[in-house]
């Protein structure tokens, strides 16, 4: 089994919510999917494999994965929310083209420690933060 699986089982157990074999497909199918994908996105693939798997439950399946802290999601301001990764995965940024809707992530020490100095600054306990910049990438810039 993977870690990922466990995590999720006993997240599921622990909730006191009830097992779904559909749940459990689908969180396999979203951790082979790549970066940043959408319910739709993810509804389409899922759909291959197992089309008696509707929209809504894929909805309420990627609710309690990102509950579970193995996806987060991400807004890019275009109304679609979408997902990615979190267990395994440093955290990271995002650079957002506003034109092509390529999303780059980066990281960096020093924006994070400022960050950090900010909150101390504030007397602010952060839980969580997202820093994303929105323009154009290199392709749609030539
Ligand atoms: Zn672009
Ligand atoms: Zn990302």
């Amino acid at each position: 089994m993977t870690d990922e699986l466990r995590i999720f089982r006993n997240f599921i157990k622990k909730n006191n919510i009830k097992n779904s074999r559909s749940r459990e497909k689908i969180l396999e199918i979203f951790l082979n999917t790549e970066k940043h994908i959408s319910i739709y996105e993810l509804h389409d693939l899922v759909k291959r494999q197992y089309p008696e798997i509707g929209l809504a439950t894929i909805y309420r399946a990627m609710n309690i994965i990102c509950r579970s802290d193995l996806a987060e999601t991400i807004n890019i301001g275009d109304g679609v929310k979408r997902f990615e990764h979190k267990y395994g995965h440093r955290h990271h940024d995002h650079l957002i083209c506003i034109k092509c809707g390529k999303i780059i992530e980066m990281h960096n020490d020093d924006i994070e420690e400022i960050q950090k100095k900010m909150c101390k600054k504030f007397d602010f306990k952060m839980t969580d933060h997202k820093l994303q910049i929105f323009g154009y990438c290199k392709n749609c810039l030539d």
